[in-house]
């Protein structure tokens, strides 16, 4: 199963889990530290800087 880095925005962690594909469409990811569901999924680390957002 692929693994997919998160960084939680309330502790300001970056963690990685490990879900299924059909899990991560489901979106159900909260921080192992705070349970927050504030969690941003990190791609920096696969891709190198693409477009900004803003
Ligand atoms: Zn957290």
């Amino acid at each position: 199963m692929p693994t997919y880095e998160y960084h939680c925005e309330k502790c300001q962690v970056i963690f990685e889990i490990v879900q299924s594909m059909a899990e991560h469409e489901r979106g159900k990811v909260v921080c192992p530290h705070c349970q927050s569901k504030q969690v941003v999924q990190q791609f920096s680390r696969f891709f190198a800087k693409t477009s900004k957002k803003s």
